[in-house]
This record gives structure tokens, sequence and C-alpha cells, in this order.
């Protein structure tokens, strides 16, 4: 069979191969692992997966790959990141290295709202430019398909002003987004003490305009005037102490329901609400952060068949040793994930290479476990884990390949890039050290 790209004799092929849903419990490192593996691609999908004695006498590739000395595995998903947004926030850095704690910094005005300010001031154009530059960064660290969050407008407009930003993107960068609507992601200014106000809007006039986006108003003439479709997949709510309660939590994931978008919740980073076993009884794809959540919820959430997204990023850049619990997660079967939870606040960091580092390092994950986490089922977590995340006949011909042989490597050396090489539907993006 005539093929595009043929990548041989790889040291170690991880397949993360997952047709039946994400991997939890005993499975949750079932890596798949083929020494001397080989891998076939043509028109950007899998067309074999194997062996190198086995696939490469049936090919005939146009491209050809030695990837003697190197380790292969899919493509990173990074299951939650805000990587769309203006400005930075070095300064309060700064002043949590010197003590002040995320709280203290929200109720001086900083934080999320911040962004909001900057992200509400930029024009589609400059938050296209400007997180374009992230995605880069995404690509070179072997992220191929990332889930991508609004929540920095807070106002229909700036709102619907993130999501054609993401539509954007998708179109003009190689790194596949999935777009959540995160209307209630903070308080705004606004409405300070009028939370139920706020979660009238988001139920009442945005959740109802992210379900039909192409139906604008005239003054959002600037988003129409782009050409790109401000879309949501997802519908996300920020259920924790100084965000929004489980009631109001509640109504923005139920209306999105009846719209017809799936849902996610962020929960449980700092305060458990309730929020994990409300993403069971409503049946979420994920509910995420999760670090302080009870045992009792997270079987809960087990058997709804949840993905639980941990974001230990966050934890080490707020310097907590919080981390969520993810031998009890394994242990009762929940599917684990991992996101970077890039922002600009608590976790500027694009690497999933060093979240596998500290899956392993701070919550006791297995290497292979935490692979699993960055893959397959983030994909799950993502709702595309039907289309990447593992390396199988009819999926995307997303993968990377390390700079060694040996895959344990992503974990055991960090504060470098293990990526030598990214392919994104069977296009080669990024080669360093000669592998091709
Ligand atoms: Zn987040």
């Amino acid at each position: 069979m005539k093929v595009d790209l043929l990548i041989h004799s790889a040291s170690q092929l991880l397949t993360c191969a997952a047709p039946e849903g994400p991997l939890s419990g005993a499975n949750q490192g079932a890596i798949g692992l083929i020494e001397d593996g080989a891998i076939a691609i043509d028109a950007g999908r899998i067309t074999h997966v194997g062996p190198t004695t086995d696939v490469r006498p049936t090919v005939d590739a146009r491209v050809e790959m030695d990837a003697s000395g190197y380790a292969v595995l899919p493509g990173f998903v990074d299951a939650h990141t805000h990587a769309v947004f203006a400005g930075h926030r070095a300064d309060e850095f700064e002043q949590r290295v010197a003590g002040a704690t995320y709280q203290d910094i929200m109720a001086a005005g900083g934080g999320i709202m911040s962004t909001v300010r900057a992200t509400r001031q930029a024009k589609l154009r400059e938050l296209v430019m400007q997180s374009h530059k992230r995605l880069n960064a995404m690509l070179t660290h072997g992220t191929t398909t990332a889930e991508v969050k609004s929540g920095y407008g807070l106002t229909l407009e700036t709102e619907l002003k993130m999501l054609a930003a993401i539509s954007a993107l998708n179109t003009d960068h190689p790194v596949e987004l999935i777009p959540t609507f995160l209307g209630a992601h903070a308080i705004p200014d606004e409405y300070r003490d009028r939370a139920d106000d706020f979660i009238d809007e988001v139920v009442d006039e945005m959740l109802p305009r992210v379900a039909v986006a192409d139906a604008l108003l005239p003054p959002f003439a600037d988003i129409e005037a782009s050409g790109y479709q401000p879309v949501a997949v997802f519908v996300d709510v920020f259920c924790d102490v100084g965000a929004f309660n489980l009631e109001q939590s509640r109504r923005v994931l139920e209306r999105a329901q009846e719209l017809g978008l799936e849902i996610k919740i962020h929960t449980d980073e700092f305060e458990s609400l309730g929020g994990a076993a409300l993403a069971a009884e409503l049946g979420a794809v994920s509910a995420d952060h999760l670090a302080v959540t009870p045992r009792e919820e997270i079987e809960r959430m087990a058997e709804a068949g949840v993905v639980g997204v941990l974001l230990p990023g966050t934890t080490f850049g707020l310097g907590s040793d919080h981390y969520a619990d993810a031998r009890t997660m394994v242990e009762v079967g929940l599917p684990v994930a991992l996101g970077t939870d890039l922002n600009p606040g608590p976790c500027w960091c694009v690497s999933m290479p060093f979240m596998i580092t500290l899956a392993t390092r701070y919550m006791k994950m297995t290497l292979a476990e935490a692979v699993v986490a960055a893959t397959i089922n983030a994909a799950y977590a993502s709702g595309v884990g039907d289309e990447v995340g593992s390396l199988e006949t009819g999926k995307a011909g997303d993968l990377v390949v390390l700079e060694w042989s040996d895959y344990r490597h992503l974990a055991y050396r960090f504060g470098e890039n293990p990526v030598a090489t990214v392919i994104k539907e069977g296009t080669i993006h990024e080669v360093l050290d000669g592998v091709a």
C-alpha cells in the first residue's frame, strides 16, 4: 500500500490504544508498548501500527523516518487550558512569591479580573496574535490537541470575541482546539455581590447565543467581519469558594444541557462544595481540578463515567502541597486525565511533559499512568477520544518523537524539552536533533 509517511524502527512505540473509552483502574497505565515499532500515515490518518517487521514490508512510503534510538508516542492532548488571553500578571506572581494568596489577590481586584480587563480591551486580532505564540510553544512541547476556554470577557460580546479568537486559531494553527464556553468563570466587578444576577445573564443571554452562534447582533459587527464563528462544544463553570456556588453552577450546566451542549466543571480546587457530585449527577464529560474531592464523590464520578482532569501545574504554581489524590482515583476506577491549565495566573506553563513529571512526583502516578492521562484519557475528557490521543488505525496521525529511546525520560528529566519531532495529521512540524 502506498502511504505518505512511514516511521519505523522506533526503540519504543506507545500506542495508548483504548477503543472502548478512557482507561481506568488497573488499565490506567496500559500504554501498549511495542519495541522496534512502526507506524504508517496516509492522508493524515494512521493506516498501520505494529512491529517494524510487520508494517514495513506492507507499505510503500513517500517519506520514511528511521526512529531507531527514539521513543514514539501519541501527540499530547492538553485537556484543560485558558490559552487565549491578553496581557500578563507578573506583578501578581511576585506578590504570591512574597506570601499573598490567590484569594488575597482576587479580593484586591487582581487575579482573573485583571486578565478580564486586558482581554476586554484587546481587539480580536491582538488576542489571536498573542495566543498564536502560546500555541507555537505548545506544539513544540508535543501538544497536538488542546481544549481552550473563554471566560476572560464575562460579557456577551467579549465572550463571543474569545470564542471567535479560538475559531481563528483553529483555522490558522496546526494545534487542534476544542472550544469551551466558560462565561461563569468569575464574578465580574460590575456584578460584585450580585452573582445571581450575573448567572441570570449567563443563562438567559449568553448561553442561547453560544448555542446558536451564527445569529450575532449588529453591535458585534467586528466579530462578524472577522469571518470566524464564535462556537463552543462544551460549557464549563467555576464551582468553588470565591466563584460560584453549587446552585448557581447547576443552573448554568442544566441550561447548557437543555441547549444541547456538553458540560464540564471546574471544581474542588480550594474547597469542596459538592461540584464533583453534581458532575456525576448531570453526566459531565469531565470534572477538573479535584484537589479536595471527597472519596465518596470520586466514587460517584467513576460510576457516572466522568473523566477526572487533574491540573498539577496549578497546585505547583500556587506553591501549595495539596495535590489531587490521583491514587484514590485510580483505585476506585475514575479515569484520570491531565491538563496544563495554561493561564496567566498561577500556571503559565505549556508543557505536558512537565505535567507528567509533576503527576509522578507529587500525585504518585506511575509514569505509564501519567502518559495515558496526557494522551488518550485527555482526548476522551475533551470529547475527541475517537479521533486523537492514541496510535490506532483510522485515527489522526498525531504523534511525538522523543529525544530519547526510553519514554521514561519524559518524567525523569525535567526543565528541558524532551520532544524532537511533532507530527500533526501526518505533517512534520518540528524537527530537532536531525531525526528526519
Ligand atoms: Zn481552569
